[in-house]
């Protein structure tokens, strides 16, 4: 058969790289045995690898044909010559006559000017250029398509060495190949925090380790099925409920049905078979020449379409290999940082906690769920990170800085060195902290002030003991809606507060109901696109209209506490007389249970928040209907400055400390206490020291924060005096004829007094 024909030689050629690859020699001496063989198997006069250094310089690590004088010494850089035209475009390169190339280099070292025909190979792994393979002949000859072919997959056993790490041995004292290159990506920071670790890629790669058949014939069938299995597996996610109209899900998968059935694709999969690969090696070097390509493509829209290839011959490796799972199953790192293009709460949440250092994301916002998770983890987090999964390794060391928002994969000594003290100082101060745990939150002056934490999920809660928290403040009840697949059941609510009051073990817990809509998106329950959602249909109005949902949650809540105290919150109240109708429908629920026969809780204490300026027109009113109120100072800020929290280039644009906002919160301060009604504060502001400073001075006795805030928000308010401030504070909101910044007033007061901010 011809096709056997022409694939003797590559697979002769094959077979004894795979012969050499098992023999125990130095990396010098297997490299200098590869290159001879392969110049005798393709007939060539030369034969010669050149690596690429972490400088970008490609080197010339062996040769057969060559000057033997000039390895290690010999250097193009990329882009330069023919080798660096190779490694910059990822593409072959086969001219019957080099010299007549316009980027043809002369290289006196090698004495290269006698030979004509020139055939080079990128060496590719994973799509990123690690290397060039060269054959060259005196005589002007064109090579065959199956020699380009056999050139690559050699090629692939030559990246697995440099991906090993073997040629480090031989590399020159002070330089560094280009797989090992420190790389330092600017991206968002998500989550403060600095996380110094290992890389964990969160959709691992597989590593083929069997690259070289025995029987083609066998490996194409093995391929063809695979390739079955895969087109009816998305044909079968096409046809699934939820993707079945139109929508961005299904876009994807319309994609994927797409190079699922591009015969290019298969025939070149083919083709690296016939030429001596298993059906995985096929399908990994295929996508590594595609990927290569792409990566160089700059249209958004076509680089995520990369993406979608790219998971796709990742579905194929997978059926081919049976790989499932992590690939670190064993031996999962202690000091994981994790790399995903994009991740839900709950992966995230499966993997092993005590051992996650930070988490770096392609995409992700702020808001998106799985930063919300990492956030209540108290895991540094980057998003934005374009790029960063192809660059990085299982196991490659890495420092993220959640509070610039750095990575640094593969960092220098001396960057290692300098975050390492960081982490320390940041260490002694959070030690600092932490003996503060049991010391009384009281100011200088005598003032008790209530410090609470905010908590949503279950991974929160060892955080109530460790920080020293006096309770929790604000339990947002949406976050086991949005992290769950489908909307939890009656019994998983009740078994979920249960939990939590028993973990609580006494100190008092805030559930506010659920409060979602606008940003806070549960994908099982479809709202309509709004034009404006943060004013939309959220919280307690959709929970108005869908009384079922919020009755089963009241319920839920109710049979928790049986016996214990139950404490809840409406979010996003804006009227009283929303008030009203939840009490009524809580009316029913109570009337439900006893009439069956449940015990009910020993206490109800029944609030609201106030985050709607509507409100500040009621506050007497809401004030004698409620039994406490918690101010969410961050919609509040929101819809009282018109700056949507969520974008960045308006959200801060108004001081959360000037004195409008200042002087609502004063005004409510003074309603409650003319209303004798218990007041706290759980927005963001509550948990910086600065602000809790301003928030004390106003007369707020109780604030609800994140956990991690908690010692700093105390170490400050042991040394506050909070009389004095008012004081000046409430001069300045008096005084109507002055600009001045009550920001630069609290940072001097706090600096004259030696406060802690
Ligand atoms: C707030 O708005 O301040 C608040 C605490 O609620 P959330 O951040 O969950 O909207
Ligand atoms: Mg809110």
């Amino acid at each position: 058969m011809p096709m056997r024909d022409l694939s003797a030689g590559p697979r002769v050629l094959l077979k004894r790289l795979r012969e050499l690859m098992a023999e125990p020699l130095e990396p010098q001496e297997r490299l200098d045995r590869i290159v001879s063989q392969i110049a005798s198997n393709m007939v060539a006069e030369v034969c010669s690898v050149y690596v690429l250094r972490s400088d970008g310089v490609l080197e010339l690590y062996a040769t057969e044909g060559l000057n033997k004088g000039a390895v290690h010494l010999a250097q193009l850089k990329m882009g330069q010559g023919l080798v660096g035209t190779i490694a910059a475009s990822a593409q072959p390169l086969n001219l019957s006559d080099a010299q007549a190339h316009p980027a043809f280099r002369y290289l006196p070292e090698t004495g290269e000017e006698i030979y004509h025909s020139f055939l080079g190979v990128p060496i590719l792994r994973a799509g990123r250029t690690l290397g060039v393979l060269v054959v060259q002949n005196k005589a002007q000859r064109n090579y065959r398509e199956d020699e380009v072919e056999a050139m690559e997959t050699t090629a692939m056993v030559i990246a697995e060495m440099i991906a090993t790490g073997e040629l480090k041995k031989i590399t020159q004292p002070g330089l560094e190949l280009d797989l090992t290159r420190s790389i330092t990506i600017e991206a968002d920071g998500y989550n403060e925090g600095i996380g110094l670790g290992h890389v964990v890629l969160h959709e691992p790669r597989i590593v083929v380790t069997n690259l070289l058949n025995d029987d083609a014939e066998k490996e194409i069938i093995r391929l063809a099925e695979a390739i079955g299995s895969l087109r009816l597996s998305i044909d079968d996610m096409l046809s699934r409920r939820e993707v079945a109209q139109e929508g961005e899900h299904r876009e994807v998968l319309e994609t994927y049905r797409m190079f699922a059935h591009d015969q290019g694709w298969v025939r070149r999969m083919e083709e690296a078979i016939r030429n001596g690969l298993t059906a995985e090696a096929a399908v990994e070097k295929v996508q590594s020449d595609t990927k290569a390509r792409m990566m160089r493509l700059t249209d958004p829209y076509l680089r995520e379409r990369m993406h979608d290839f790219d998971d796709l011959a990742n579905r194929l490796l997978r059926q081919l290999t049976g790989f499932s799972g992590r690939a670190f199953d064993e031996g999962f790192p202690t000091d994981a940082v994790i790399f995903a293009r994009a991740m839900g709460a709950a992966e995230l949440l499966d993997y092993p906690r005590a051992n996650i250092r930070g988490l770096v994301l392609e995409d992700g916002a702020v808001t998106s769920h799985v930063v919300i998770v990492a956030r209540a983890m108290g895991i540094p987090v980057i998003g934005q990170a374009a790029g960063i999964v192809a660059l990085a390794e299982n196991r490659d060391p890495v420092i993220i800085d959640g509070d610039d928002g750095q990575v640094h994969l593969r960092p220098v000594a001396d960057m290692v060195k300098a975050y390492e003290e960081k982490v320390r100082l940041r260490a002694r101060r959070q030690e600092q902290f932490r003996a503060l745990r049991d010391v009384d939150s009281v100011t200088k002056d005598g003032q008790r002030i209530s410090l609470m934490m905010n908590a949503g999920l279950m991974v929160d809660l060892p955080q109530l003991v460790e920080s020293g928290a006096d309770g929790i403040g604000l339990f947002r009840t949406e976050l086991q809606f949005m992290i769950a697949s489908t909307m939890p059941k009656l019994e998983e609510q009740e078994a979920f507060y249960r939990n939590v009051l028993r973990q609580t073990a006494g100190r008092p817990v805030t559930f506010r109901t659920l409060d979602i809509g606008g940003d806070k998106v549960v994908s099982y329950f479809r709202a309509q696109e709004e034009e404006n959602p943060a004013l939309g249909w959220r919280a307690i109005r959709l929970a108005l209209d869908r009384p079922g949902l919020l009755r089963t949650q009241l319920r839920a809540l109710l049979r928790a506490s049986a016996g214990s105290e139950l404490k809840m919150m409406l979010p996003m109240v804006t009227e009283v007389a929303e008030i009203h109708a939840v009490r009524d429908l809580m009316q029913k629920e109570v009337q439900h249970l006893s009439k069956f026969g449940h015990s009910l809780p020993r206490k109800l204490q029944f609030g609201a928040m106030l985050e709607v300026p509507a409100l500040l027109w009621q506050l007497d009113e809401l004030m004698t209907e409620v039994d406490f109120v918690s101010v969410g100072s961050n919609d509040l800020f929101q819809f009282s400055m018109a700056v949507d929290r969520g974008n960045a280039r308006v959200s801060d644009r108004f001081d959360i400390l000037g004195k409008p906002f200042l002087r609502i919160l004063r005004d409510i301060v003074r309603a409650a206490e003319r209303n004798r009604t218990p007041l706290t504060l759980c927005g963001e502001m509550a948990g910086k020291p600065l602000s809790a400073m301003a928030l004390i001075a106003l007369g707020f006795r109780s604030v609800s924060m994140t956990p991690t805030a908690i010692g700093p928000v105390k170490a400050m308010l042991l040394g506050l005096d909070a009389g004095q401030l008012a004081a000046e504070l409430n001069a300045m909101l008096d005084d109507t004829r002055s600009n001045a910044s009550v920001r630069e007033m609290l940072v001097s007061f706090a600096a004259g007094h030696n406060i802690p901010i």
